[in-house]
């Protein structure tokens, strides 16, 4: 069976110990779906020259925030990681004309696990991440997505982790504060886009869409989006499973593509 791919909003680290809709959502999500045999994470907080793919058959789990309590880090999520898998990847994307380095240190970062904590709480699953190269152009993500594809037919669960909305100059320590009419505006304008995918908009935002001056200050949060939505077929659709905003500025918008 394919496996379906995922874009899930993550926001800040408060959402590892935070129990409500959101952590329910996450739970429920991964419920519906058939058992990963790996789960491979697109993360917002891995930016390289290059694309990079884990591939320690043990990464490290990184706690890759400062300035939270101490509780934080001493939760652990280890999970094992899978290097032929990630040989796999990296042979992927080397056919579609992207080259990946297979990275046999790099450890896994919140993007997956803080995520992966509430779907998958036995952290028995490998998970691997691909990272963000700053060269790529916005489009060429949906071209990522489209060469991992073929991972979804081998039960591969594929992860965009980030957040459509994303602005931490204008984040507000008021977690259920009202969200910024800009951040409502673009996460409204990104559904739209989404459902009739249109790819040229969705990569064209910093061009086309004044709000996203504030809704993506940074490409980092919004392009894992754009490599999950990529993954689709052309008889499958992008589904909202999750919707809410944090801190004004966040938007935690998550889509299930099947
Ligand atoms: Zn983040």
């Amino acid at each position: 069976m394919r496996m379906p791919a995922l874009f899930i909003g993550h926001g800040s680290p408060m959402n590892i110990f935070l129990e409500g809709p959101y952590a329910a959502d996450l739970r429920e999500q991964a419920e519906s779906m058939p058992r990963p045999a790996a789960i491979l994470v697109i993360s917002a907080h891995w930016t390289t020259p290059q694309l990079r793919v884990t591939a320690s058959a043990a990464p490290r789990q990184l706690y890759d925030f400062i300035g939270f309590p101490e509780e934080f880090y001493k939760f652990t999520y280890e999970t094992p990681g899978d290097p032929i898998l990630a040989g796999r990847i990296a042979s992927l994307l080397e056919t579609a004309g992207k080259p990946c380095t297979q990275d046999p240190t790099r450890g896994i970062d919140h993007a997956a696990w803080a995520i992966l904590s509430h779907m998958y709480p036995e952290a028995d699953i490998p998970v691997l991440e691909l990272s963000l190269s700053y060269h790529l152009p916005p489009l060429e993500w949906f071209d990522i997505g489209k060469a991992l594809s073929p991972l979804r037919e081998e039960g591969i669960l594929i992860i965009g982790s980030g957040n459509l909305v994303h602005n931490l100059y204008e984040f507000d320590y008021e977690m259920n504060v009202q969200p910024y009419p800009w951040a409502v505006a673009f996460n409204t304008l990104v559904k739209e886009k989404l459902a009739k995918k249109d790819k040229t908009a969705l990569a064209a935002y910093a061009e086309t869409v004044p709000e996203s001056k504030q809704a993506v200050p940074t490409p980092d949060h919004y392009l894992p989006l754009l490599a999950a939505a990529g993954t689709m077929e052309s008889m499958e659709s992008a589904v909202v499973f999750h919707e809410s905003f944090q801190n004004g500025s966040i938007a935690m918008t998550s889509f299930i593509f099947a």
